[in-house]
This record gives C-alpha cells, sequence and structure tokens, in this order.
C-alpha cells in the first residue's frame, strides 16, 4: 500500500467481546489536507463553495475511496453502528513513504501516536463513512456532546440524495441548517411514482442500487430494514420477430464484446496520445472490422444490443465516448450485486427527510459568497444568509448558467463544468394487470434491425418482485434516446407495446393499466 510520499497508517480495531478484529488503512497524505479543508471540529466560519475539484479523496494517494468504503462499512457492520464505544483496543502500525518532508511526517506521526484510534475515528466520521445514515442512533439534530458555542449555518442547495444526505450529517456535526428546493418535492433525480390506483411502485428516476458492497444506500436500507432483491443474472435476448435468440449464438456474441472491449483497452494503450482524438465506438468499430467478427445480420444485430447496452451504463453514445478515458471512473464502482429497493427508492428519500428543515419552490437564482458569508436570492426576490453554502444542484443545472454567481466560481470549477458532459436514456414505465412475462427474469433484452434504432426499448426491468404490481420498464439508450425526445409519447407506447407483442408471443399481452416516462442525464 506504501507509494513513494505516502505514510500509510494501518489501524487495526479489536473488539474484545466479540472477537472481532478489523482492519483499517488510511493515507496520511489525504488527511492532513482533509482535516484543515473541512476542520468540523473547529467550526469554520469562514465562507467556501466546494465543488468539483476540491473533493478530499482526490488527494489520497495508494487507496481508492471503495477501499476505505469498503473498510469503513465492515467497521460499521461488524462493531455496530456505536463502533466508537463498543472498540476496546486499538493496535497502530505505521508505514511511511520516503519522500514526504521530515517535518510533515514527525507532525503526522506525533499527532497519530498521540491519538491515533479517535484521529481515524474522527476523519471517517467527518467523511462520512461511518457513523451516518436514518437509524435512530443518528437522528438529524447535534449530538449531546456538541460544543455549546453558536454554530455555523449552512444552506444547502437542493432537496435531492446529495443535498439531503449532507444537511442530515451536517446537523449531526452541529451546524444549523437549513435546505432550500426548487421543487414542490424532496428527491431530485430520485422519484417513485405510484400508478396503477396508488398499487404499484414505479421508478421515474433512479431505480438500480448499482453495486451493493460498500454503497451508502445500502446502508440505508439496512438501517431501514427494508429488503433488497438482487437482479436476477439472467436476461434472455429476443429477435425483431420474437424469437428467443439462440444459446450458442448469445454467448458466441458475448465473448466477442468483451474481447474487442479487451482489444480496444489494448488499442489505447499501444496509441497512447493519439487514442485522445478516437470515439470508443469508432474503435471498437476498427476492431470488429480488423479481426472480422460478428459479421452475420443476426451477429450484428446482437452486437448492436451489447454496444446499446454499454451506452445504457455509459448514458451516451459509444461516439461521444473517448477510447481514451470512457472508463477512467471503473475503479469507483461499487462492487458486489445490483439490487431493487422494496416499495421503491422514495422510501430512503423520506427517510432522509425526517427532521431535516427543507423549504420547497425556492428556486435559487443568485449566490453571493464572501468573508462575510452567503447571501443567496432565489425566485420571487427573497434573500437568505448564512454562513456557508452546498450547492448540490446537477451539472446541466450549472452548465445553464442559471444560478449566478457573484464572484464567479473559480478557474478549476468553470473549466470542469464546461468539460464534464452528459448524455440521455429515457424509460417508460408500464403496469398492467399481470405479469404475462417469466416471472423468474428480471431483466430481458430486445434486438433491432437497425444500429442506429440498437438503443430503442433495447432493455425491459421487471419491477413485480418488489413494486406491488406487475411493472415493466422499458429503456431507450444511444442515439435512439436522443430521437426519442421528439416523439410523441403516445407513438412510443405503440411501439414499445408492438415490441413486447413480439417477444412474448406464448402469451397474449394484457391490456396496459397506466404508463410513465422518465429520463436521464449521466456524464
Ligand atoms: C431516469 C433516471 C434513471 C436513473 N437510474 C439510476 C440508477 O438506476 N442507478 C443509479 O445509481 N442512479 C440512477 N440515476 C441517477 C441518480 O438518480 C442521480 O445520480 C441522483 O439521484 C442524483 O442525486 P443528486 O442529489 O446529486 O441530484 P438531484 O437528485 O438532481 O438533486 C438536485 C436537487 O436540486 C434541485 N435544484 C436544481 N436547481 C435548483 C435551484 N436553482 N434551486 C433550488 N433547487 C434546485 C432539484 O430540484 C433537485 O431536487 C438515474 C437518474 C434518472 C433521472
Amino acid at each position: 500500500m506504501t507509494d513513494s510520499g505516502t505514510v500509510d497508517i494501518h489501524i487495526s480495531l479489536y473488539d474484545y467481546t466479540n472477537d472481532i478484529r478489523v482492519n483499517l488503512w488510511l493515507s496520511c497524505e489525504g488527511i492532513f489536507p482533509t482535516a484543515k479543508v473541512y476542520g468540523f471540529g473547529d467550526r469554520p466560519k469562514s465562507c467556501h463553495l466546494y465543488g468539483f475539484g476540491d473533493h478530499p479523496q482526490g488527494s489520497l494517494s495508494g487507496i481508492t475511496s471503495s477501499c476505505i468504503m469498503q473498510g469503513c462499512e465492515e467497521i460499521l457492520l461488524l462493531l455496530g453502528e456505536h463502533c466508537a464505544s463498543t472498540l476496546l483496543q486499538t493496535d497502530i502500525s505505521i508505514r511511511k513513504g520516503v519522500n514526504l518532508g521530515y517535518i510533515v511526517v514527525s507532525t503526522c506521526l506525533d499527532y497519530l501516536l498521540r491519538e491515533p484510534f479517535t484521529y481515524a475515528l474522527y476523519f471517517v466520521t467527518a467523511m462520512g463513512h461511518v457513523n451516518f445514515g436514518v437509524s435512530a442512533a443518528f437522528p438529524a439534530s447535534s449530538p449531546a456532546d456538541a460544543l455549546q458555542a453558536p454554530a455555523a449555518s449552512v444552506l444547502v442547495i437542493g432537496a435531492g440524495l446529495a443535498g439531503l444526505a449532507a444537511a442530515r450529517q451536517l446537523l449531526r456535526f452541529g451546524l444549523r441548517v437549513l435546505v432550500l428546493e426548487g421543487r414542490a418535492r424532496p428527491g431530485g433525480r430520485v422519484y417513485t411514482s405510484r400508478l396503477g390506483g396508488g398499487q404499484a411502485a414505479v421508478e421515474l428516476g433512479g431505480s438500480v442500487i448499482t453495486g451493493i458492497h460498500a454503497n451508502p444506500l445500502g446502508v440505508l436500507a439496512r438501517q431501514l430494514g427494508i429488503p433488497l432483491h438482487k437482479v436476477r443474472d439472467r436476461c434472455p435476448l429476443y429477435h425483431t420477430d420474437g424469437r428467443t435468440v439462440g444459446t450458442r449464438l448469445d454467448r458466441s456474441i458475448d465473448l466477442v464484446f468483451n474481447t474487442l472491449l479487451d482489444h480496444a483497452t489494448r488499442l489505447r494503450e499501444a496509441l497512447k496520445e493519439a487514442a485522445e482524438g478516437i470515439s470508443l465506438g469508432e474503435g471498437i468499430e476498427r476492431l470488429r472490422r480488423l479481426y472480422n467478427v460478428a459479421k452475420s445480420e443476426e451477429e450484428r444485430e446482437v452486437l448492436d444490443w451489447h454496444l446499446a447496452n454499454l451506452e445504457f451504463s455509459n448514458a451516451g453514445c459509444l461516439s461521444e465516448l473517448s477510447l481514451a478515458h470512457w472508463d477512467q471512473d471503473d475503479q469507483f464502482e461499487m462492487g458486489g450485486d445490483h439490487c431493487f429497493l422494496a416499495g421503491g427508492n422514495s422510501r430512503l428519500v423520506h427517510a432522509l427527510c425526517d427532521g431535516v428543515p427543507v423549504l420547497y419552490e425556492k428556486t435559487v437564482k443568485r449566490i453571493e459568497h464572501g468573508v462575510d458569508g452567503v447571501s443567496i436570492t432565489v425566485e420571487g426576490g427573497q434573500v437568505f444568509q448564512a454562513d456557508m453554502a452546498l450547492c448540490t444542484v446537477p451539472l446541466g443545472v450549472l452548465k445553464s448558467g442559471s444560478i449566478v454567481f457573484d464572484p464567479e466560481l473559480p478557474e478549476n470549477k468553470l473549466g470542469a463544468i464546461q468539460r464534464l458532459g452528459f448524455g440521455l436514456l429515457n424509460k417508460v414505465a408500464m403496469v398492467f394487470p399481470s405479469v404475462f412475462w417469466d416471472e423468474e427474469i428480471d431483466t430481458f433484452g430486445c434486438l433491432n434491425k437497425e444500429s442506429s434504432k440498437r438503443g430503442e426499448f433495447f432493455l425491459f426491468y421487471s419491477y413485480h418482485t418488489v413494486s406491488g404490481g406487475a411493472v415493466l420498464v422499458a429503456l431507450v439508450a444511444g442515439e435512439a434516446a436522443l430521437e426519442f425526445e421528439k416523439v410523441d409519447p403516445v407513438v412510443t407506447l405503440h411501439r414499445v407495446l408492438g415490441i413486447l407483442r413480439e417477444a412474448e408471443t406464448n402469451t397474449e399481452t394484457p391490456e396496459m393499466i397506466q404508463s410513465g416516462h422518465g429520463n436521464r442525464s449521466g456524464r
């Protein structure tokens, strides 16, 4: 774990009562800048707006955020939510890298050797890795032992998952918090609609917990005792005429697809900087031609399905994704099963809202910030003042310039806002009177004849296991998602029902009860 220039700290926590030992690794290089920036223990009153580029995990070296999350979640689970009080012994061993300056190293060591566990706990708590969430142990109020000095105030902009989670945590740290939300409801891009006479919980926004390991949403679900349903692996594919894609064809093109991706990785390694100007789509197509694979019409359609699935997971067209960088965030992905949450993700939103002061229909138009604090003007002219602001609005809102920052945001943040992009993913949710598809699957896919339409209703998610109704959600990704925006929803609904009728030829598709639409923008 030791990189040149870092000090890695290994803390071994031992609970005598339960005979459990948990190991936690931290990197000093990350700890000190983080402690200075956030300094919750010191209750800074200065005004800072943190956003892109300031994320403290960016300064950790030799350790990924998911490593920390994994270690901390283990602590949380194994030692219980009151881990601080159940720990009876701490061991510490420190290995130091070679290039860190003497003064910094000795300061680190002195500090850490004095109170190693307290510091580690402080760090992981301040980072929100432990002691967070919605259990009775963490109400949205200051802990009893909080400092009595007047607390700094924070205005959180946006009551999506990020804003609500941050607001709860800041309240726990003893700050005074108010959330300003533009809409009349919390949750932002998480929205569970109740369709089919209110019987079925249908996700029109974020739906799948994409990897349960070290995922804070999984921790929330466990704290609330909400069951999770693992999305099962089997995903049959259907030809356009309704035939099931045969196992041999399915497996062989699956292998072709994965091999092409492996070769694309090697290609960019070989091309080095020259890979910068090539899109992932172009790279894969060049390799397909080079290796002369997926030549027949059927093979091509199945490969197109995999490419649509790749566009879905990246919420962008392959022609827009960079061969050099498309998978740069893979190392931060959550591992483990993908899951649905019983009853819908709004259950998490409502739990996060509990005890958090939120003002709705307060669309922020202007944020003035300086050494004396922040002054925020909402639509209609009302002004709110605080020591600090935490802005959690989506990238699209920042790009649109609908919020004026005065003074303007720093160059690095403006650059990041400008460089980051997003794409489209559309979904059509349908509620039927009964499940007419195979109940033992959670997903099935449909091929398309034309490559440009490969993402049109290419994947169906079945939510019958968790939603309280016979719910299917059809996804539209890639170029098809862009076209979808221009088409009348009634027309698209007929199209998707037509596809369903073909795909499920053995049974009759019953009349649909209700439908809904949602769309998602990704990076
Ligand atoms: C259709 C769809 C499907 C998705 N599927 C998945 C999935 O399966 N798995 C997954 O992990 N993620 C998925 N996502 C992404 C996930 O939902 C988001 O990443 C997540 O909800 C973002 O949370 P957030 O708090 O950062 O932002 P948001 O939820 O967007 O919250 C921002 C809040 O700020 C408010 N706001 C905006 N402008 C202003 C303003 N000027 N003043 C005041 N308030 C303002 C908004 O109303 C909103 O409530 C999906 C998203 C969509 C839309």
